[in-house]
């Protein structure tokens, strides 16, 4: 059934009252960008650009970098994408950056946090990508990851104005972003949710745990109230909330997040039919329904039961 409302989809992304929610994709190489947009990916909602830079020994140059971005941009001409700057920390050390061990890798200096040390390398790589905007035409937008203060966002957003760059936002990854959703969207232009950090950090739990998959659950009630909470300080703000982890290639949970206030969901491109038919079969009052159901339940099972049963009605 999954596989026959995928074909109905017909590209837009809104529900079927015609609230508009964007269907975009995560892609981290020009193969994936491609991808993506035969899928029909409106746009892109996350460009991991450490891929252009995991394998280098040194920096790579701004012209290096700025054809690498050009080549993953280029099927995405007049479309918006999301370029989000280097994600790199202790446990991806890059060679160039001479990055001390840390026993929390996690909770170490790892992404914007390299850049207040080398602001440099930030520089660089955002005249990299003003320079890749310019030649594919691609409206690009630029975002920061792991991201905890509204001062860090306002920081960001000034280096990537001064960058010439026009729209800059930030991901919400961190406890303590989601808790500052009001003023962080105040400083920036968008924010991002990324779920699958944002879950190991509210219930401090490795991502990479298989024993603590549960816990990483994006079903997980108290990940969708924090969701919830960035929902409503975008309604407030006026400003677009997306959700860039994994939780957004479920097509199931796709309304649930629309109806917390999700104006775009960004996913790996395969899902991006499924979830674009899953959002067009319902209008947006029922998806708001779910979403009230899903933060009142217990459990994550409980949540997917109790959203179920207010689709299937
Ligand atoms: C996330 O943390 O949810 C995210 C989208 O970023 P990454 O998976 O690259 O850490
Ligand atoms: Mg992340």
């Amino acid at each position: 059934a999954e596989r026959a409302e995928a074909a109905e989809w017909d590209g837009v992304g809104a529900t079927a009252d015609g609230e508009p929610v964007k269907v975009v994709a995560n892609v981290g190489s020009s193969a994936d960008a491609t991808a993506a947009a035969a899928a029909g990916a409106q746009g892109v909602g996350l460009f991991r650009t450490e891929f252009c830079y995991l394998a280098a020994d040194d920096e790579p140059s701004v012209e290096t970098q700025r054809s690498a971005y050009r080549e993953v941009l280029a099927p995405f001409a007049g479309k918006p994408v999301i370029v989000r700057t280097l994600d790199a920390g202790a446990d991806k050390p890059l060679a160039f950056l001479d990055m001390g061990v840390e026993p929390n890798p996690a909770l170490g200096v790892r992404g914007l946090r390299v850049a207040f040390d080398r602001p440099d390398v930030l520089d660089r790589q955002l005249a990299a990508i003003a320079g890749a905007a310019a030649d594919s035409g691609a409206e690009v937008s630029v975002m920061a990851p792991m991201v905890a203060t509204a001062a860090e966002a306002a920081w960001f957003a000034d280096r990537v104005r001064a960058a010439g760059l026009p729209r800059a936002g930030v991901m919400i990854e961190v406890p303590a972003a989601a808790l500052s959703a009001p003023e962080i969207l105040s400083a920036v232009d968008f924010v991002s949710i990324g779920t699958n950090d944002l879950a190991q950090y509210v219930f401090a739990a490795d991502r990479m745990a298989g024993a603590l998959a549960e816990l990483n659950d994006p079903w997980q009630p108290a990940l969708l109230r924090l969701i919830a909470k960035v929902g409503e300080a975008g309604r407030e703000l006026g400003k677009p909330v997306g959700v860039c982890g994994e939780a957004a290639s479920d097509p199931l949970l796709a309304g649930v997040l629309a109806g917390l206030g999700a104006t775009s969901l960004s996913m790996a491109g395969a899902a991006v039919p499924a979830v674009g038919a899953a959002l067009a079969k319902h209008p947006m009052p029922t998806f708001r329904k779910a979403a009230e159901a899903a933060l009142a339940a217990a459990t994550p099972a409980q949540a997917r039961e109790a959203v179920r049963s207010v689709l299937a009605t």
